[in-house]
């Protein structure tokens, strides 16, 4: 969850043309060349410059990334508890991106993305088949208005923490018999903010946040399944010191049908046949998600054969195509029988036989034979 994202990484804009884009990753691809730089840190900026353009040079790999982000829908959502709502990063982030990397300092004054937020949406089966366009309303911070986010009363501006000099971090030294050691630790006088707020902004209590409920659109694709998630850019937490907003996660639950089955864009389902129809063959209807559809049951069908309907189950959610509805018939045994129907079924079976007649009746029926020789 800690990818950068890759417009961020190219340094370039949502809406940035493909050229754009090239010159953006010739000119850092250069820069951070590992035969060419041998700063620490360099390689790794090399290969996160590289997939960020190997994704947004293809145009599908792109609209992909717009979509979902950096997880692939297929995979869910990794790493998050069962919590239906939940922000990621929060202070440990914070802290380790202090501290991160033994004695480098941050500037805790620069900017940051803010957390993304996660929203579990249950959906209808149809729904998910269909997509739907609905309006959600997300619990979210951002930035107090009050104050512009400085977390000062109207009027007044936050001061340089005198304490840690506006750094955010506490030294403190220590002298030992193998040298001097040197502890730093988050200002607790300013939460390492490195700013000291003298009146604070009686809206926000000199968070700079509020807590809000916000309505956003969201568009959900058709084809989406279960567990696979959107991404909508730009709708989690507020940034940082001015850094980008986070985004905001929709995961997708999807509630069984009764009667249809999914997997994957496919459709299966079953259908009951008596076996008269079975037998001298018939036609029926089929309810499909596109509405009936006609299926014809050839005579001599068999329990379990299965017909395919083409083009009858779910559309792809990334636009390819759309799945077909697979029909496995079920013959139904009759279980109340008049006299008559009696009658007339024990004159079929003197007629027939015991030993059913067609051929593949024929090897089943020897198969069951010879394994009763086994005995
Ligand atoms: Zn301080
Ligand atoms: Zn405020």
């Amino acid at each position: 969850m800690s990818k950068r994202d890759y417009y961020e990484v190219l340094g370039v804009s949502k809406n940035a043309s493909k050229d754009e884009i090239k010159k953006a990753y010739r000119k850092l691809s250069k820069k951070y060349h590992p035969d060419i730089n041998k700063e620490p840190g360099a390689d790794e900026k090399f290969k996160e410059i590289k997939e960020a353009y190997e994704v947004l040079s293809d145009d599908q790999k792109r609209a992909q990334y717009d979509q979902f982000g950096h997880t692939d829908p297929n995979q869910g959502f990794g790493g998050f508890g069962g919590a239906d709502f939940g922000g990621f990063g929060g202070f440990e982030d914070i802290f380790s991106a202090f501290f991160g990397g033994g004695t480098r300092r941050r500037n805790p004054n620069a900017p940051r993305q803010g957390a993304d937020l996660q929203y579990t949406m249950t959906l209808d089966f149809e729904e998910a088949v269909f997509g739907k366009e609905t309006n959600i309303e997300i619990p979210r911070e951002e930035t107090c208005d009050i104050c512009n986010g400085s977390g000062a009363k109207r009027g007044t501006k936050p001061e340089v923490c005198k304490h840690c000099h506006g750094t955010g971090q506490l030294s403190t030294e220590q002298n030992t018999p193998f040298g001097k050691i040197v502890n730093r630790r988050v200002c607790h006088y300013c939460s390492g903010t490195g700013k000291e707020i003298k009146e604070k902004c009686s809206t926000c209590g000199g968070s700079g946040k509020v807590k809000i409920r916000r309505k956003i659109s969201v568009k959900i694709p058709a084809g989406i399944d279960d567990g696979q998630q959107i991404r909508v850019a730009g709708e989690g937490e507020p940034g940082i010191n001015g850094g980008p907003p986070g985004d905001l996660y929709i995961v997708a639950h999807v509630r069984p049908h009764e009667f249809f089955k999914r997997d994957g864009d496919d459709i299966y389902c079953e259908m009951p046949i008596t076996f008269v129809q079975a037998a001298l063959g018939d036609e029926i209807e089929v309810p499909t998600l596109h509405g009936k559809v006609k299926q014809k049951i050839p005579a001599g069908t068999q329990t379990g054969t299965r017909f395919r309907l083409r083009g009858k189950g779910v559309p792809n959610v990334r636009g390819y195509g759309i799945g077909d509805q697979y029909v496995n018939v079920r013959i139904i045994t009759p279980t109340k029988l008049t006299e008559r129907q009696k009658q007339l079924l024990k004159e079929f079976a003197e007629i027939s036989g015991q030993v059913p007649q067609g051929e593949h009746e024929k090897n089943f029926f020897s198969k069951v034979k010879r394994a009763f020789k086994g005995d």
